[in-house]
């Protein structure tokens, strides 16, 4: 029988350190701006010198743990008008450190932060522009969560990122994304992380608790049939980046029970995007991770004072302890995955005018077994499971099909889990 928790998943918890991501939030504001587009030659100001530091603590990080990662620049060449927000051309250049996988080197779990930040106008790339929860904290969160996992050895790789050019148009994720199609990357998910320090909202909610999880329901890319196909077996709110987020929800709840996990169901907030979504484009599963109350006069402000308020994303406003339970939510999530065997895949199901429903799934290598989970069909969670052991079919008895939405998961032995699939086939009678 395989244990029910994994005991390294507390320790990972543990070490997670606000003081680090304090110090690593601090430094990047302090580059003055890191427009997109703004000056890569100084030393002390601007992206280049953001993203050289980046790419130094990458390494340093890696030395500690005997060159454990592999850091390097990803670079897109974007032309300038390509969209209203490049006004030059432009190198948009992501700093990516690899922590191979032992067993499946070329599958990727990736946690991205933004290097990037703004002012009021989004072209502005000389003003003072700390970026400090927007999203300096994603970006540190991102540095340390490296920091905790470089020493265990996962079968996944795991990527830790740090995406440029987001607020002028997504582009540092959209030449990550199209760099993974190009080497068949095969992508478990990215858990995209914008925003995960503000725990004051604009309209007066203070939650060191509240966090949001967005995905969207279905993939954008998926056939004319597979649209079809969910009017009669269901599958509207199951898409791969949704089982995503139910993953993410699910570990936090075991493990961080404190933590209060909200599954938004949208790609991202009313009419905005974030660096998750031309993963989403591609067909790739990824969901944001951020705080669950924004403050507006914080994020993307000119740094003023008007009427008394104060405008600007600057340190002061970042809670660096909420910034760390975020960076741990996102730790114990990538370990999880890493260590957990591959997801079954061509998972099918049955039980049309039958008391039971039916499962058969393709056998996956290194799992101890699987476990059936299955919700009601208006619940935003996986609420019920069975494990089943070591088979590759199952009958749930007295388990009326019509009414629950159903999945399977393959398991080790330690008790790591992989995303739960969702039946793609049908069990013909
Ligand atoms: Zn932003």
């Amino acid at each position: 029988m395989f244990a029910q928790t994994n005991p390294k998943i507390y320790e990972i918890i543990d070490n997670v350190s606000s003081e680090r991501i304090e110090h690593d939030v601090r430094i990047l504001a302090n580059f003055g701006t890191r427009h997109t587009l703004s000056d890569t030659v100084s030393e002390t100001r601007g992206i280049g010198a953001a993203r050289r530091w980046i790419k130094a603590e990458f390494e340093r990080i890696s030395e500690s743990c005997d060159n454990c990662l592999e850091v390097s620049y990803q670079k897109n060449f974007v032309e300038k008008g390509a969209g209203d927000r490049i006004f030059e051309d432009v190198w948009v250049v992501n700093v990516v450190a690899v922590k191979r996988g032992t067993k499946y080197p070329n599958s990727y779990i990736i946690m991205s932060g933004d290097i990037d930040s703004r002012v009021s106008d989004p072209n502005d790339n000389t003003s003072d522009a700390p970026g400090a929860n927007d999203n300096a904290s994603g970006m540190a969160g991102t540095l340390e969560a490296a920091r905790v996992l470089k020493d265990y050895d996962f079968e996944h790789s795991i990527i830790f990122v740090g995406l440029s050019g987001e607020e002028q148009g997504l582009w540092g994720g959209k030449g990550l994304a199209a760099h993974a199609k190009e080497n068949n990357w095969n992508i478990i998910g990215i858990l995209n992380n914008d925003m995960i320090g503000n725990i004051k909202g604009v309209d007066g909610v203070i939650s060191n608790r509240d966090f949001r999880i967005f995905s969207e329901p279905t993939p954008p890319t998926e056939t004319e049939r597979q649209r079809r196909a969910r009017r009669f077996y269901g599958g509207e709110v199951d898409g791969i980046s949704r089982q995503l987020a139910r993953y993410v929800h699910n570990t936090t709840s075991t493990y961080m029970p404190e933590m209060n996990p909200i599954m938004v169901y949208r790609l991202d907030r009313f009419a905005r995007g974030g660096h998750h979504r031309p993963f989403n484009d591609l067909g790739y599963a990824g969901i944001r991770i951020m705080e669950a109350h924004e403050n507006y006069t914080q994020q993307h402000q000119d740094l003023r004072t008007e009427d008394g308020i104060e405008y600007g994303d600057v340190v002061k406003h970042v809670n660096f302890d909420y910034a760390a339970k975020l960076t741990a939510v996102n730790a114990i999530n990538l370990a999880s995955m890493a260590w957990a065997p591959p997801a079954p895949e061509n998972v099918k199901i049955g039980g049309m005018v039958e008391p039971s429903a039916r499962f058969t799934w393709d056998k996956v290598d290194g799992a101890a077994g699987y476990k059936i989970y299955w919700r009601e069909t208006t619940s935003p969670t996986w609420d019920h499971s069975r494990y089943v052991g070591d088979v590759t079919e199952y009958t749930l008895k007295g388990i009326v099909i019509d009414n629950f939405f159903f999945g399977v998961a393959a398991v080790d032995e330690e008790g790591n889990e992989s995303v739960v699939t969702f039946p793609s086939g049908v069990i013909r009678n």
